[in-house]
């Protein structure tokens, strides 16, 4: 449509004009968009503001629903991030919250490396560790995906299964 309207201009010998329409057009535009912004940044500021307020007066009550939140959404938070962290990776594959419950209940609600018993609330809650890291090219599938327990998801951090696995003489599933 602008195409059309400059080629009528060239034609009438109006193009300087629409061309200057066109800049203050553009000048226009984009002030408005920097009023926006600078409205939004202070609307921000201040939220974040009266947020920060409400939770030094509330901590016990904001965290006490932080906890509910991640009870009923479980592993959600951990997933997208690992969806997050596998694209940046170019690795393939997904997993589900039902997944990691089936995962869980057949490891007998225990970690696989130390047999402790996983906890499923809390700041001992169980990590959901991929066995060769993402990292290390490893895949974001239920199939590259164990349960540990926080210490010794750590302890393991980003090194090779096989290699971590020999060292603390975990042997795994025999196949016979
Ligand atoms: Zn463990």
């Amino acid at each position: 449509m602008a195409d059309f309207a400059m080629l009528i201009a060239v034609m009438t010998g109006l193009e300087d004009k629409v061309l200057k329409d066109k800049a203050l057009n553009i000048k226009l535009q984009k002030s408005i968009l920097y009023q926006k912004n600078k409205l939004n940044k202070e609307f921000l500021d201040a939220q974040r503001i009266r947020a920060a307020r409400y939770y030094i007066k509330n901590r016990e009550k904001v965290l006490e629903r932080q906890r509910i939140y991640d009870k009923i959404n479980g592993d959600k938070k951990v997933i997208r991030n690992h969806v997050r962290r596998a694209k940046q990776k170019g690795s393939f594959g997904n997993y589900t919250s039902i997944d990691i419950k089936v995962m869980i209940e057949a490891q007998g609600y225990q970690c696989l490396y130390c047999k402790i018993e996983l906890e499923m609330h809390g700041d001992n809650k169980y990590h959901i560790d991929h066995r060769m890291p993402l990292t290390l090219g490893g895949a974001n599938d239920i199939s590259n995906i164990q349960i540990l327990c926080p210490k010794c998801n750590m302890r393991k951090g980003r090194t090779c299964p096989d290699v971590y696995e020999k060292r603390i003489g975990y042997v795994g599933v025999v196949a016979c």
